[in-house]
């Protein structure tokens, strides 16, 4: 399989690896937007977030919670954000299911989550997407 994260998880591709456990291993992004910019992959190949059984998905945080905790004492990070890039329109551009562990610094310049987009959304219409959402299994 001519995977760029599959062949970091087995060492074909060097990178440097800051935590490894039987699931997943996480690794210093190769074009950091913040200092300690991380990535967090399962060893196996799944495409994308939304691929993933949920027990999979439950062991890939629980290790991201690690390495969030020690990436921030290691660095003396005040604060981090978290999260991935589910699909191509998302901004996923490495097709294996990643997370990441961006650490933030006081007046470091960078927004909060609600800078990734910021979309014309109807108000009106948030209760019937809600039941729409629920009444979706
Ligand atoms: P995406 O946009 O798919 O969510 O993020 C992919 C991330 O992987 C990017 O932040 C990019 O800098 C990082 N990346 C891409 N290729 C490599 C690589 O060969 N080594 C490392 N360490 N990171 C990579
Ligand atoms: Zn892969």
């Amino acid at each position: 399989m001519d995977c760029l994260f599959c062949k970091i998880a087995s060492g074909d591709i060097p990178s440097y690896k800051i935590y490894e456990d039987d699931f997943v291993i996480a690794f210093l992004d190769i074009n950091p937007v913040s200092r300690g910019h991380t990535v967090v992959i399962p060893k196996i190949h799944i495409g994308s977030f939304t691929e993933m059984k949920p027990d999979d998905a439950a062991r890939l945080f629980a290790s991201v919670n690690r390495v969030t905790k020690k990436l921030l004492k290691a660095l003396d990070a005040p604060a981090a954000n978290v999260g991935l890039n589910n699909g191509k329109i998302a901004g996923q551009i490495v097709p294996h299911v990643h997370v990441h562990i961006i650490p933030r610094y006081e007046n470091d310049g960078g927004g909060s989550m609600h800078s990734i987009v910021s979309a014309e959304v109807d108000t009106d219409e948030i209760e019937e997407l809600a039941s729409r959402i629920i009444n979706k299994s």
